[in-house]
């Protein structure tokens, strides 16, 4: 009987994964038109000085509004776009809109934030000249390159690769900054700190989720900030959801926050009105 319970068992975890890869391979067909389909967004969340409470950055996360699942975000599309390789052409798209936004927020008056967008560690694989045409694109519009912060995860640091180090010296070049994202949950060696021109720590939700006077995260939170204060590296804590949160990493001498408690990803238009109403926190 055992047995049969275990080949059940098998079985239904057999159909489960042809079901996430038929689940895939349609996603990944449907991603190839979504980009004709005009069926992504950006989406732009605030990123907060945590002494003023201005918002001073943001930012730029994807969105597809898919004909079938409403709108998705980021984690559950991109892997595939990944695999399949539709992350070049939407990655161009990204940068492009990211571009023309921060072009319009300018034009429209508002305070100068800094825009961090997402580059995969697949789109640095691939030899081409996405930063080129970026580059290019910048310069019609006007805009210096400082504006933007790309942000990359660490293991991108850790490969060394060529190509993937002349891609992060154009940005350099073109003066944009350069943030790791989801610090503290990949790669423990450091040296890489000490290779490039990294700007941002972001502090990793998941040490921020735990926060409390006396915990172990709270002691991981200041030792990331001393270690980032003493390399001459900005920190934005990630994923700040309540005022305590906010209050122990303000405390810790944290540079900046981003997270629910400031205000959750919102179209541009909703971004606009928040830039335009000035400082001061808008929560919930
Ligand atoms: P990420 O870059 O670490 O982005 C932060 C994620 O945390 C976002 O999820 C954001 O909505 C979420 N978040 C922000 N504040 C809070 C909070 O207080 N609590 C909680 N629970 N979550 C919070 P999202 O938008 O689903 O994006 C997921 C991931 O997808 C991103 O993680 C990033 O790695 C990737 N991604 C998003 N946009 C792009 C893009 O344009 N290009 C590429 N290559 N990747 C992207
Ligand atoms: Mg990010
Ligand atoms: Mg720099
Ligand atoms: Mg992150």
């Amino acid at each position: 009987e055992a047995k049969a319970q275990g080949q059940g068992r098998f079985s239904h975890f057999h159909r489960e994964l042809q079901e996430e890869a038929s689940h895939r391979s349609r996603m990944a067909m449907e991603l190839r038109h979504a980009l004709v389909e005009k069926q992504f967004r950006l989406y732009y969340q605030p990123i907060v000085a945590l002494d003023s409470g201005e918002v001073l950055k943001a930012e730029a996360l994807l969105r597809w509004e898919h004909p079938r699942l409403g709108l998705i975000g980021g984690g559950d599309f991109i892997p595939v776009a990944e695999q399949a390789g539709s992350i070049h052409a939407i990655g161009q798209w990204v940068f492009e809109e990211a571009a023309n936004q921060v072009a319009r927020w300018d034009r429209a008056g508002c305070p100068p934030i800094q825009l961090g967008i997402n580059r995969s560690p697949v789109e640095f694989r691939r030899p081409d000249n996405a930063l080129d045409a970026w580059t290019t694109q910048l310069a019609q519009l006007g805009l210096c390159g400082s504006r933007f912060v790309v942000e990359i995860t660490e293991g991108l640091l850790v490969e060394q690769t060529p190509v993937v180090r002349g891609q992060l010296e154009q940005l350099g070049r073109i003066g944009s900054g350069l943030a790791l994202d989801d610090f503290g949950t990949g790669y423990s060696s450091l040296s890489y700190l000490r290779k490039f021109d990294v700007d941002f720590l972001k502090i990793d939700r998941s040490f921020v989720q735990g926060l409390a006077p006396g915990s172990e995260d709270l002691a991981l939170c200041e030792a990331m900030i001393v270690m980032a204060e003493k390399l001459g590296i900005k920190v934005i804590a990630e994923g700040i959801e309540t005022e305590q949160q906010r209050d122990l990493l303000a405390a810790a001498g944290c540079h900046f926050g981003q997270g629910y408690w400031f205000g959750r990803p919102m179209p541009a238009e909703a971004f606009t009105r928040r830039l335009l109403q000035g400082k001061g926190v808008v929560s919930a």
